[in-house]
């Protein structure tokens, strides 16, 4: 059985009572645990010394195993049904932290009749007892993985109801085009319905739009995610780990005038000003016969496929154009839509000639240009923001107060809709199908919207977005 099945049958009759610690394990000065379900206020009583007499009361307390053995001093909160995270009766302990206490305190929850949660079985049991929406419980796993401001920031507003609003809105747009053809369908004798179609058009048009522009926000919302792709590339030694370190203002790449040394791709997401930027440093790209760089070079080919921009680095006019030929190669098929390429002339301190990176860059076909310094920090800031009016050509300036499409989840759903929408003018306006069948596509447009929200059947969607939950959560 899987961890989804296990935990989506556990909870269905929310029978029995769960535990886990909250907070990451380690040392640390506090540790937060959960217990929720139906005996949890009985397994804390059992526990505790001293028992808040009120909900959302905080009490110190000592807890002890069932031996009685004093485990730690510890501030334990009541929550009653259903005023609580999961809607259930639940505590929440405040433990010193470390590795042993937080432990013993849920060893000794365990044996008072609670059991190990599954991960994400608090925001799963919350979701259904209608604390939150699916797409509200989402938000909050992307709130925990947030890498930037932005996803900070997006990920709140989907948390305070944004999307779900917004998509609920959409599907009752549907619902009353649907009532107005239903309209039309009991009157099939009149020539003219009750109904111009001229006006179901109109609501149709309209509402197609809306969720297009709705769709249309999914590559946004997967660069804010996630961070828009920058792939460093060049041929060893040219600077890349430097500059990489100048970009993420703190060294955490291996710096080394040994060529090849950076095998692995090393990664950092920098909080930029418009988009949060992924930055990857690879190993290069260059020719090689040795089989442990061949690995290397492989895994930067395929960060180039996927980048949402190159930087290719050289010191000099034949590195850089080694830099963007290789950077060509690698793209293979998706050449021609290939991302923005930027020429980045490094170690710009150096004294000597420096390679004319305007004109190579226009020549080559790149996309922006400049000269850097890692030693200095010249040119730094400037690539960031090169790199940003970049995206925001590509993506359209970010817009992180309106709703947008974080996941695959959403934008296939938005997807589903809007094609359903599509075969449903198609089809009514056509009049190639009875307008009762045609009505069929409104219903599964209705239904895309709903299942993104969480309709009756959500437990096919809880275990997926439930896999990317931590336990405690
Ligand atoms: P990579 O192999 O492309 O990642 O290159 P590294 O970042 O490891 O740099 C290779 C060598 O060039 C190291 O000795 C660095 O100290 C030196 N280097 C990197 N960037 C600069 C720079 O901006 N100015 C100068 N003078 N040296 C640099």
């Amino acid at each position: 059985m899987s961890d989804g099945a296990a935990a989506g049958s556990a909870v269905r009759g929310a029978a029995d009572t769960i535990v886990a610690i909250a907070t990451p394990t380690g040392r640390g000065a506090l540790s937060v645990l959960r217990v929720s379900g139906p005996r949890a206020h009985e397994i804390g009583r059992a526990m505790m010394s001293r028992w808040p007499s009120h909900p959302r009361q905080a009490v110190l307390s000592d807890v002890h195993d069932s031996a009685g053995v004093t485990l730690d001093q510890v501030v334990v909160v009541r929550y009653d049904a259903p005023a609580s995270f999961t809607g259930e009766d639940s505590i929440e302990i405040s433990t010193h932290g470390g590795l042993v206490v937080p432990t013993t305190v849920v060893a000794a929850a365990i044996e008072q009749g609670a059991r190990l949660a599954l991960p994400g079985e608090f925001t799963r049991r919350a979701v259904l007892n209608g604390k939150l929406d699916v797409l509200q419980a989402e938000a909050t796993a992307d709130l925990i993985a947030a890498g930037s401001r932005a996803a900070q920031r997006v990920a709140l507003q989907q948390l305070d109801g944004g999307l779900s609003r917004r998509i609920a809105a959409l599907r009752d747009q549907v619902i009353a085009i649907e009532a107005l053809i239903a309209y039309d369908i009991d009157f099939p004798e009149e020539d003219d319905g009750p109904i111009a179609p001229e006006r179901t058009l109109a609501a149709l048009e309209a509402l197609e739009g809306a969720v297009g522009g709705l769709l249309a926000t999914a590559r946004g919302g997967e660069l804010v995610r996630e961070g828009a792709l920058v792939v460093l590339a060049g041929a060893p030694n040219v600077g890349k780990s430097s500059l990489f370190n100048a970009l993420i203002g703190r060294s955490r790449a291996i710096v080394t005038a040994i060529p090849g040394t950076t095998r692995d791709a090393l990664e950092a997401v920098i909080d930029a000003e418009s988009w949060p930027i992924r930055l990857v440093d690879t190993a290069g790209l260059r020719a090689t016969n040795d089989p442990v760089e061949r690995l290397g070079i492989e895994v930067s080919e395929s960060y180039v496929r996927r980048a949402a921009a190159v930087l290719c680095c050289g010191e000099d006019k034949e590195g850089l154009r080694a830099a963007l030929h290789a950077t060509r190669a690698a793209l293979g098929e998706r050449s021609p839509d290939e991302p923005p390429i930027v020429l980045v002339g490094t170690k710009c301190d150096l004294p000597g000639p420096r390679p004319d990176v305007a004109t190579l860059g226009k020549e080559l076909g790149a996309a922006a240009w400049l000269d850097v310094s890692a030693e200095t920090g010249a040119g730094v800031q400037k690539l960031l923001n090169v790199v940003g009016d970049l995206l925001t050509r590509q993506a359209g300036a970010p817009e992180l107060d309106a709703p947008l499409l974080t996941q695959a989840r959403h934008q296939h759903a938005v997807a589903k809709a809007l094609g359903e929408l599509h075969d449903f003018r198609r089809a009514w306006r056509d009049e190639s199908l009875p307008a009762t069948i045609a009505a069929v596509h409104l219903h599964a447009a209705a239904e895309a919207l709903r299942d993104l929200i969480g309709g009756v059947d959500v437990e096919n969607v809880l275990d997926e977005v439930f896999r990317r939950f931590c336990v405690g959560k």
